[in-house]
């Protein structure tokens, strides 16, 4: 029902009128199907509705930075290089950073998600270097930055500008490392601005995100890793830890993306009073 055009037309209107929309969820519907369209957690609904009750925009004034979703890696005009990351971590920030009153710019490579707060600014890319170049001019104006997207590591050494054609013989690809955005953003980073990172592990996951902290020069690195059920990509659900620069860990059970995205503010919140 949610997805059928009549509700959804009727929703544009309302949201075009300023009305702020709680939820709905995703998850198992009524009808016996999986989707879009369950009621929202009851948490969450108290939550925003106490939020604009009283007033509060707890963080009014301030500049996010959020990167979600893959980036693809073009080897010709019908292929490339990519992977399983959905986005629905880094829009659900998204939304609960503007929530509390912030302005978001989303740096978004290519997803099927769609944002539904006007105080974030969409900015939609394809490569690991498009990315880059949007996320190195936009940090000097940032305060809070959370690199959630899954950059490619490696671009083709070239593209062709036709499509690859089929043979006998084995095709060696030859792939260059991207720019870490992440490092990148760290080296600049002013000691007014917190740089969030994450760290998608399957083995030594503890160590691993260390490292990435440490070499990346963030503030705090949320650890996922892929030997949890229900965590990381494409799906609703996430279990994270958070490592801060200061050696403190912060674990969290299994939780809806938006619930883990609120987790996520929270910490960055404790540290920034
Ligand atoms: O790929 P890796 O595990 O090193 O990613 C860790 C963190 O670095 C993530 O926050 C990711 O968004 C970021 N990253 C980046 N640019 C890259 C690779 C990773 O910003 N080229």
């Amino acid at each position: 029902m949610y997805a059928h055009p009549a509700v959804q037309n009727n929703l544009n209107v309302l949201l075009s009128r300023g009305v702020t929309c709680i939820g709905p969820a995703e998850g198992e519907l009524a009808c016996g199907v999986t989707g879009k369209g369950r009621m929202e957690d009851p948490m969450i609904i108290f939550d925003e509705v106490s939020e604009t009750l009283s007033g509060q925009a707890p963080w009014s004034g301030k500049k996010v930075l959020i990167t979600a979703g893959p980036t693809y890696e073009k080897i010709d005009p019908v292929r490339f290089i990519g992977n399983y990351s959905s986005g629905k971590m880094g829009f659900a920030l998204a939304e609960a950073a503007a929530k509390r009153g912030a302005t978001v710019h989303l740096i978004t490579g290519p997803v099927s998600l769609t944002t539904q707060h006007p105080n974030i600014e969409r900015i939609d890319v394809e490569s690991a270097q498009q990315m880059y170049d949007v996320c190195v001019r936009l940090f000097p104006q940032t305060d809070i930055g959370i690199l959630c997207a899954a950059v490619a590591d490696f671009s083709p050494q070239t593209t062709s500008d036709t499509k690859t054609k089929r043979g006998e013989d084995d095709l060696t690809l030859l792939l260059k490392p991207t720019k870490d955005i992440a490092a990148t953003l760290g080296n600049s980073k002013r000691a007014d601005q917190v740089l969030v990172g994450f760290a998608l592990e399957t083995d030594d996951e503890l160590k691993n995100a260390q490292g990435k902290l440490e070499r990346k020069n963030l503030d705090f690195i949320v650890l996922n890793s892929l030997k949890d059920k229900g965590a990381g990509f494409r799906y609703d659900t996430n279990k994270i830890r958070i490592l801060n620069k200061d050696g403190y860990q912060f674990d969290f059970p299994l939780k809806s993306k938006q619930e883990v995205a609120e987790d996520i503010l929270d910490t960055i919140n404790d540290y920034l009073i």
